[in-house]
């Protein structure tokens, strides 16, 4: 898939070939989470390495150096993701290369984290001689996945950086960065687009419903566009269509919703009660307009302050997600939990007093 700088970010993308020739060895990305941050990366350091650039500074897209990108095989060009990433990333087609690579049963799921082997391991890389015009690019995806060893090393570089080198981080959550990394790039903020546009966009790409898609993910157009399975729409509306009923029976419904992802169904039960919340407070809804008159007769019913206990206790369970220790037990715990807001009861797991 050639990679793509979207509408929303041609502003900052003729800034970036504007001062093509002068940029800092360190660069900061920020913004949501799929807006297609990576894509803006990937393709600037692609027009930086291109060898027959468009008078713009954009990469041509057919010189030696652009063919080596499209392939993923540039020689001064690294990407460093967190193993689950990687592997997310593996088309099923490739499966000649490396049978050894095959994950065996029972072995360790691939990590959340950027390790420090991973930064240590540019090191060669680092010191080898720039294989084209003397310039290397190493991408960080999402930095904010570097645990605290792999931040360290890294921020080493950062200090005494390599000649002729430049690190690209790029992050949805920048809080979640150390402060002596972030000090030391100079930050490029990626705007996420206006409702309008990112509606459009969508529908050109033949979502059938993009507004709603796009209240799911807080406007974020490529978060969208990953939404665009029937499984997921299927899934959500037989979960909340349960939720509008006033008898819920939290262990009968959890029955029902057992093969659901269950990151999926953390992720809607919070937004059912950031709506709830957002009905009573402001009488509007945000991420669930096509409920929107069940959320307010519900939340006419419910005491603001334990809509937002329950909330915030679903949102603390999000640290949870990556390794509930028994998925079905987890998730009747969250469905306890809303079942007893929906009763009136303080929700589980927190005492009012
Ligand atoms: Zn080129």
């Amino acid at each position: 898939m050639p990679v793509t700088v979207y509408p929303w970010h041609q502003q900052q993308w003729r800034e970036m070939l504007l001062r093509k020739t002068a940029l800092p060895h360190a660069l900061l990305f920020r913004g949501r989470e799929g807006i297609g941050k990576f894509d803006f990366v990937r393709k600037l350091a692609q027009s930086l390495a291109c060898e027959s650039p468009a008078a713009d500074g954009a990469a041509c897209d057919a010189c030696r150096s652009c063919r080596w990108f499209a392939a993923g095989s540039h020689p001064d060009y690294r990407e460093i993701l967190p193993a689950a990433l990687r592997a997310a990333d593996l088309q099923p087609a490739v499966a000649d290369s490396d049978d050894s690579e095959q994950p065996a049963p029972g072995k360790r799921k691939p990590s959340q984290e950027i390790r420090v082997e991973e930064v240590r391991e540019l090191q060669d890389f680092v010191n080898l001689t720039a294989h084209q015009r003397g310039s290397k690019t190493i991408v960080f995806y999402p930095a904010e996945t570097l645990n605290v060893n792999a931040a360290n090393a890294l921020l080493k570089s950062l200090e005494e950086p390599p000649p002729s080198t430049r690190f690209m981080l790029v992050t949805h959550r920048p809080s979640y960065l150390p402060a002596t990394i972030i000090s030391r790039c100079q930050q490029v903020v990626l705007p996420t687009p206006p409702a309008a546009s990112a509606e459009q966009w969508l529908r050109e790409q033949g979502i059938a419903e993009p507004a709603l898609s796009l209240a799911q993910t807080g406007n974020a157009p490529l978060a969208a566009l990953t939404l665009d399975d029937g499984e997921f729409w299927a899934q959500r509306k037989a979960l909340l269509g349960s939720l509008v009923g006033s008898n819920i029976d939290p262990l009968m419904l959890a029955e029902q919703v057992r093969d659901f992802p269950v990151g999926r169904l953390l992720g809607w039960l919070q937004r059912w009660t950031y709506d709830l919340l957002s009905a009573k407070a402001v009488g509007r809804v945000r991420y669930n307009p096509d409920f929107a008159q069940a959320l307010t007769r519900i939340s006419t019913r419910l005491r603001a302050a334990d809509i937002a206990r329950c909330h915030r206790a679903l949102v603390r369970q999000q640290r949870s997600i990556n390794h509930p220790l028994n998925a079905r037990l987890f998730t009747e715990q969250l469905l306890l939990s809303y079942a007893a807001l929906a009763r009136g009861e303080s929700p589980m797991g927190e005492h009012a007093g």
